[in-house]
């Protein structure tokens, strides 16, 4: 198997501006920022999406959150949106599961 880009930027493979990194899961800014703050916390392991995770791999995806909120506090942020898009249809591009997180600016609902 290929591996994902974001197990290559987890590999130092491609540059990216990485803010938290730990044997689990990694945060690293967006290359095309769509708020002020806009940062993937993703989890080493390539789960390629949302509805192909596990029950094994339940305390991963608690991780991520917890990823989040350190990468919040470090960047100063009180709120902000988590989102995980699944599949093509909802805007995924990357398979391999990211939590957006972005904050910022005032947020609309719903989102487009
Ligand atoms: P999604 O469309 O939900 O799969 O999100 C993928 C995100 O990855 C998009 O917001 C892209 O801008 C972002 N992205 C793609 N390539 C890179 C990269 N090399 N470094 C940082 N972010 C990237």
């Amino acid at each position: 198997m290929s591996k994902t880009l974001f197990q290559k930027i987890a590999d130092s493979e491609i540059p990216a501006d990485i803010v938290y990194e730990d044997d689990r899961a990694l945060a690293f800014r967006d290359i095309n920022p769509q708020a002020p703050v806009h940062i993937l916390v993703v989890p080493r392991k390539p789960i390629p999406r949302a509805d192909q995770i596990e029950e094994s791999d339940e305390a991963l995806i608690g991780h991520l959150f917890t990823v989040a909120r350190v990468v919040a506090k470090q960047e100063g942020l009180q709120d902000y949106r988590l989102v995980m898009n699944n599949g093509a249809g909802a805007g995924q591009t990357v398979f391999h599961i990211h939590l957006h997180m972005l904050g910022g600016r005032s947020m609309q609902w719903p989102p487009g």
